[in-house]
């Protein structure tokens, strides 16, 4: 084993929304920063794919096989790269709502609240939408939480196909919104993500060590087993041990656990920091269906993401339980989680010849419906030999499938309206859910929570049992929400960034 011979004040595992975003906000505090990534630099030419290739499902894979519920190896859709997941991201960025962080009833059951509230979290959402370039509107979305001023940039244009939508959707009552989107207007990566707003700056300060290609495969403690005392990981075949004053994990939802899991020892046998034995446990992510409508004219089939619509969000005609969110998918030739999700639909892409998909593509107009789902223990990530087992039932059905059957009530409705122009009636409307698979928005594995018994880390963030053991991504989360979870890990991380400058 190598032995890096420096110490540092600290050492962050992971640089997606939340190990970028952290690294960044600690670039000039003063101390020293070491930051170890599995993966490398996307090509640009690998990001934003907006081509036939993309549905037909081969991308963004890392080459791993994880064990599925039924036992069956699958290969989830994970990035491994500086940025994490947030390099494939739609980058819609939003705020949970201030009843997001309450206790909700369900139809099958209730979930329970944070114990940090909006309030807590408000101004760190100001911060991560200014440092993200978050373009939106306020206002206009009815389940808004309140916030002090509007959006620093307004929102950026949509495609003409969804502004007419909008407009169609008006007419049978249906408020649809401007996602807030971060966008970095970089002539070369205009997307914003946790590479151009978190890693970038980290790089700019002599402090921060990157290394990239570094997979970290253990954390080892000290003979009291109440510190983390070195980070093993493997860096072109070799192994490493760094060590740190404070770490901070940052590896995703699934593999944050797995790490802990792994790095079980004689003082914590059932796996780091999981005196609760609620490590890997509560894994979740939010029930996506998409649903596909038969444009009435070619589009591009290359755009993102652009109308949101919250009409259902806290309930429905007779349902007053949370149904969930709607929001156009884009060009299905641009939209990676499109690219796993439909059966119907990946059995039809790989049967094709690209010329007939891009012009089933260019006559889709496409919408994602989101789910919250509640915490369950018995859904988790565990350790199988040298892979990992995903153990994942979703609940909340009844709701989603509320959520879908309104939605294409609603769809069907505006192809009935003579004055809608650019969705043609059709007697299917395909859809399908996202599998197991797309794992890109999962979260819960290490929740956060006061009370140590039923809970891996605190309301900072840290762990109960390791004194210098932080974890700054969605593992975190204690409920999984409908709305995406990025700008939430963003706004975690930024807040801890203040708690560490203040400690370290
Ligand atoms: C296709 C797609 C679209 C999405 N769109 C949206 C959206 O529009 N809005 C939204 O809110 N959310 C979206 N999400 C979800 C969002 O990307 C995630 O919620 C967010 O990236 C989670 O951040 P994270 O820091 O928890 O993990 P990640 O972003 O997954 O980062 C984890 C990092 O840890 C690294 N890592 C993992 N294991 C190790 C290890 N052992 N050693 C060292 N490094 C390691 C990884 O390489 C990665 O850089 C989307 C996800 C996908 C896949």
């Amino acid at each position: 084993m190598i032995i890096d011979d420096h110490t540092y004040d600290l050492i962050v595992i992971g640089t997606g929304a939340g190990g970028g975003t952290l690294a960044g906000a600690l670039a000039e505090c003063g101390k020293s920063v070491l930051v170890l990534e599995r993966g490398g630099a996307m090509d640009l030419s690998d990001q934003n794919v907006a081509d036939v290739e993309l549905v037909r499902n081969s991308r963004y894979h890392p080459g791993e096989q994880w064990f599925g519920t039924d036992g069956d190896p699958f290969p989830p859709q994970m990035i491994y790269a500086l940025g994490g997941n947030s390099k494939i991201w739609g980058g819609v960025l939003e705020r949970l709502r201030e009843q997001d962080f309450a206790p909700q009833r369900h139809l099958d059951g209730s979930s329970p609240g944070w114990e940090l509230s909006y309030a807590d979290l408000a101004p760190h959402y100001d911060r991560a939408e200014r440092l993200y370039h978050v373009h939106g509107r306020r206002s206009v979305d009815p389940t808004e939480p309140p916030r002090t001023g509007d959006y620093l940039h307004p929102p950026r244009s949509i495609e003409p196909v969804l502004e007419s939508l909008r407009a169609d959707l008006a007419r049978q009552g249906v408020t649809a919104y401007d996602l807030p989107i971060s966008w970095s207007a970089s002539p070369l990566d205009p997307s914003g993500d946790a590479e151009r707003f978190g890693v970038d700056v980290a790089e700019l300060s002599a402090q921060v060590t990157l290394r990239t290609g570094a997979r970290v495969i253990r954390l080892h403690v000290n003979p009291s087993g109440r510190e983390v005392k070195g980070v093993q990981a493997e860096i072109d075949g070799q192994n490493w041990l760094f060590t740190g004053h404070v770490v901070v994990l940052a590896a995703g939802a699934v593999n944050s656990a797995a790490l802990l899991l792994r790095s079980c020892n004689d003082q914590h046998p059932e796996g780091l920091a999981n005196g609760s034995g609620q490590v890997g446990r509560n894994l979740m992510k939010p029930q996506l269906s998409s649903i596909l409508q038969l444009a009435a004219h070619p589009d591009s089939g290359r755009y993102g993401p652009g109308l949101g619509i919250n009409d259902y969000y806290w309930g429905d005609k007779n349902v007053s339980v949370p149904l969930g969110q709607i929001r156009n998918g884009g060009g299905v030739l641009q939209d990676p989680l499109f690219a796993e999700s439909p059966p119907l639909l990946s059995l039809v892409t790989r049967l094709l010849p690209n010329s007939l998909l891009e012009q089933l593509a260019v006559r889709t107009v496409s919408w994602w419906a989101s789910s919250g789902v509640r915490p369950d223990p018995a859904n988790r990530v565990s350790l199988r030999g040298e892979g990992l087992q995903i153990t994942y039932t979703p609940n909340n059905r009844e709701a989603h499938d509320r959520l879908v059957y309104r939605w294409l009530s609603t769809i069907k409705a505006l192809e009935a309206d003579p004055a809608t122009t650019v969705v043609r009636a059709f007697p299917l409307h395909p859809r399908g859910e996202s599998p197991l698979a797309v794992l890109g928005f999962a979260c819960g594995t290490v929740r956060m929570g006061s009370d140590p018994t039923r809970s891996v880390v605190d309301l900072q963030g840290r762990s109960h049992q390791l004194v210098n053991l932080y974890v700054a991504d969605a593992s975190v989360f204690p409920t999984c929400p409908a709305v995406g979870p990025a700008l939430t890990v963003i706004a975690l991380a930024l807040r801890l960034a203040e708690h560490l400058k203040r400690v370290l």
